[in-house]
């Protein structure tokens, strides 16, 4: 598999230029990526492949040409079948309606909607790049400004040169400081202050200044949906243009040679314009996440205008999402180690995945609490709001407890004891060994993925506020259970090929992936 694409792809005298530069390439994304080479372990690795084989290739094409129909159908349902998600089709089935109907009756592209559009991705660009961080000066514990991500292939590439400089240098007696360091890419955290100033301007406006009204994004948004899609689909076809032509650093390129897969996940590691516009940190976390709780404020906000008052739902909707994305920002310097950043590549799926799919299926809760104004009672809030506090404590406790852990390699206290775990140790494809721990205490000895697990029942708390009339509020829980599971069967993949016999040490020692007992 990727061990024997490594080896095959040494180059021979056969192979042309760009065969020996592919190759290198190979090379150090594998090295850098630290997956095994054990003799009897495969490599594996996370991010995108380097073949594909027809079954990825037809799901690809199928969700580049269906995922925005998707979307489409669920805000569709909301707008003009009161969010029932089967009535269009029976309609459809029983000849009531036809496709071309539902699209005559759907809001078309509007200037209007494409101006708010403009200026709201604008201004996430200037702070972004034009606000340096102070949050973290005035806030304790809060880790913001320049921050280091993980160590690229190109990274890897920079650190020989600068170590080979360094020695040049020292014979020399040459200052090495002149030299490239670009070890690691250098991020601007200044997420938590771009979602402070955009949310306080938000409130500043509904309050005071009255520019435009609260329910602007609810009242535009299926002509802002094709705004979205216009912006996913220029910036993930930017991305793929700049791999071939302009990238950032050629080493971090990784081409399969057809064509789809490349666009959809992506050619280049970490794509950049200047210094600082990361499009990865960029999209990931704005204008998706920031704008996830101002989408909630407009359903709310529409909630009060069309029935005089806002339903402890839409209030719960919004306070335990709300907390989930202050957590992200808070949390933004940590995201940079997450598999997002570490291991996956700029392209469709991201790009587009971050403008429409994000904000509009992430949001269905708040959009179905506008059609469906639900009252819970006391004993069904107080139920929710428990499982949803206590799904973010496990989410962010088992977080923090690997983060930790690994920080002070062990040197701390987990549930008031000092923490078991479990030595490895995993060859790199350079030949050298390294080693690493696995955390057996707290959350991670009750099961090897306790934090999606928390993740899962945040993600049903928020659904199962909107009671149970339609199956449209649940559509999150069911994609973050697929999302979830995936991502865990994936991991595991990649741990015990990087891991071999210690990671069965591990499994041996806690047996299961999500829920004790069960999975
Ligand atoms: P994790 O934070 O769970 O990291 C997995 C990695 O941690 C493994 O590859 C391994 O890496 C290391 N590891 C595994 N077991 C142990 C252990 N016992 N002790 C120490 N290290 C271990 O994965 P993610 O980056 O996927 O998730 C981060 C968070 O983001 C999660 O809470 C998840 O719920 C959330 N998330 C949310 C999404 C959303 O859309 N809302 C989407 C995806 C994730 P190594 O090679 O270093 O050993």
């Amino acid at each position: 598999m990727l061990l024997q694409d490594e080896r095959s792809s040494a180059p021979s005298p056969a192979l042309t230029s760009a065969e020996t530069m592919e190759a290198t390439r190979r090379r150090k994304q594998h090295r850098v990526n630290g997956a095994g080479s054990d003799p009897v372990q495969k490599s594996a690795q996370w991010g995108r492949a380097w073949e594909v084989d027809w079954f990825s290739l037809i799901g690809v094409i199928s969700l580049l040409c269906f995922a925005p129909f998707i979307v489409f159908y669920f805000v569709m349902a909301c707008d003009q079948y009161q969010c029932s998600i089967t009535q269009p089709l029976v309609e459809l089935y029983q000849g009531e309606t036809t496709f071309l109907t539902i699209w005559a009756r759907a809001p078309s592209f509007s200037w209007s909607a494409a101006q708010i559009y403009a200026a709201w991705v604008s201004f996430q660009v200037f702070l972004y790049v034009c606000v340096p961080d102070v949050v973290h000066k005035f806030l304790p514990c809060y880790v913001g400004g320049v921050q280091g991500g993980a160590l690229t292939p190109a990274g890897e590439h920079h650190l020989l040169l600068y170590l080979f400089n360094h020695l040049v240098c020292s014979i020399y007696c040459v200052c090495f400081c002149l030299l490239p360091p670009g070890l690691i890419n250098k991020y601007e955290i200044n997420g938590l202050q771009s979602w402070l100033i955009t949310h306080a301007l938000w409130f500043a406006n509904a309050r005071y200044l009255h520019w435009f009204s609260p329910t602007i994004i609810f009242d535009n948004w299926i002509p802002l949906l094709w705004c979205t899609n216009i912006l996913g689909y220029a910036v993930s076809s930017f991305a793929f243009i700049k791999a071939y032509l302009f990238p950032t650093n050629p080493e971090d390129c990784k081409f399969t040679g057809n064509v789809f897969y490349n666009y959809m996940m992506g050619i280049e590691f970490n794509p950049r314009i200047g210094k600082w516009f990361d499009f990865k940190l960029f999209f990931n976390g704005r204008p998706g996440i920031v704008a996830w709780t101002l989408i909630n404020l407009s359903y709310m906000a529409k909630q009060e205008e069309l029935y005089g008052h806002v339903t402890n739902s839409m209030i719960l909707v919004n306070v335990l999402q709300g907390i989930y994305v202050l957590d992200f920002f808070w949390n933004e310097a940590w995201y940079l180690k997450t598999i997002d950043i570490c291991h996956d590549h700029f392209g469709w799926y991201l790009g587009w995945g971050d403008c429409v799919w994000l904000p509009y299926l992430y949001t269905l809760q708040g959009l179905y609490l506008v059609y469906h104004p639900v009252q819970l009672s006391d004993t069904h809030a107080l139920t929710i709001l428990v499982l949803g506090l206590v799904g973010y404590y496990i989410f962010r406790s088992t977080n923090h407890q690997k983060d930790l852990f690994r920080r002070t390699e062990g040197s701390c206290s987990i549930w008031g004891r000092k923490p078991s775990f479990i030595e490895c140790s995993y060859r790199s494809a350079d030949g050298g060994v390294h080693r690493s721990k696995l955390l057996t205490s707290g959350f991670w000895g009750v099961a090897r993925h306790f934090n999606y697990t928390g993740d899962l029942m945040g993600s049903l708390a928020y659904c199962a506020a909107c009671g149970f009339g339609h199956i449209l509020p649940y559509f999150y829980i069911i994609y973050m259970s697929i999302l979830l599971v995936h991502r865990c069967v994936r991991d595991e993949h990649r741990c015990s090929s990087k891991y071999g016999k210690d990671w069965k040490r591990y499994t041996d020692t806690v047996p299961y992936r999500l829920i004790p007992g069960l999975f």
